[in-house]
């Protein structure tokens, strides 16, 4: 329930209704949620969407942030080839700490992404938003992008895959959102100075790298899936579906590209060149 005039002013008719905790449509079992509400135990409220179920202080707050999770969900749900996602009655949870002395509470417990600011655990959200701003950037986008991606295939995928893909997924779907906004806005994509250049063959066995080699990490690991969705988007979600079940990735890659690249000493020699390229935009769909 709104705790007063003042809030229910600020919530229009669309604004996100209220669910009680026991009302939901499911619990979170993952233990990071009950460590998260365990917090401020008396200030949390709760709603959901078609997709999501949100555990926020502040409607208004959670308000934009539902629209723009579920904006998020459709695109990156066309780029994954699928109208419906698998299990479409499971929802993921997340977690909207407006306090930036809570997060630090929580944060103690988990890992953070270093690129969003967020924490994607095992298919739940954890965010902290100051009610001030708004994301500015494609930050939701990406940590969605690892929701669905969990979703699908319920295991952690090797970090270049999840990573690039949630970089790439998200810009699309960021320039996308402007552009429904009436802004023009195209996605752009980070060239890799040849000389920091990753061989293929390391990034894709990579996991967490060194603070230095963060942004590299990231840039490469987008353009790599966006290299790969351009020459096929077929082999690609093929490819992804393969290393998703537990496939190795020169397997994978050949079974899906093997008429493009023979294997991987093949795919680096054409992704060195197109890695290096000055950043050209995307077209989002
Ligand atoms: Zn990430």
């Amino acid at each position: 329930m709104a705790n007063g005039g003042e809030e229910a002013k600020e919530q229009g008719l669309n604004s996100l209704p209220e669910v009680e905790f026991s009302a939901l449509n499911q619990q979170d079992r993952n233990p990071l949620g009950a460590k998260a509400l365990a917090i401020r135990p008396q200030d949390w409220r709760h709603g959901e969407t078609d997709h999501f179920i949100y555990h926020f202080i502040h409607s208004y707050v959670a308000t934009p942030i539902s629209v723009e999770a579920e904006f998020n969900f459709r695109v990156i749900a066309k780029e994954l080839g699928r109208d419906e996602m698998p299990a479409a009655l499971q929802k993921s949870h997340i977690y909207i700490f407006e306090k930036p002395e809570d997060w630090k509470i929580f944060q103690v417990n988990a890992l953070l992404e270093p690129w969003t600011g967020g924490i994607h655990s095992r298919g739940s959200l954890f965010i902290v938003r100051d009610p001030a701003n708004k994301f500015a950037d494609h930050s939701l986008g990406h940590e969605i992008a690892h929701l669905m991606l969990f979703r699908l295939y319920r295991r952690e995928l090797p970090r270049w895959l999840d990573e690039g893909f949630a970089e790439y997924v998200s810009k699309i779907s960021q320039a996308s959102y402007q552009r429904a906004r009436n802004y023009i806005a195209r996605a752009h994509s980070h060239s890799i100075p040849p000389d920091q250049f990753i061989p293929v063959s390391h990034l894709i066995s990579m996991d967490y790298p060194a603070a230095a080699q963060v942004s590299v990490f990231y840039d490469e690991s987008e353009r790599l899936v966006r290299y790969l969705m351009t020459a096929d988007q077929a082999g690609f979600l093929g490819l992804l579906d393969a290393i998703g079940n537990g496939e190795q990735f020169d397997t994978a890659l050949s079974r899906n590209y093997g008429s493009q690249f023979f294997d991987v000493a093949a795919l680096e020699k054409e992704f060195a060149t197109y890695a290096s390229k000055d950043a050209p935009s995307i077209s989002a769909p």
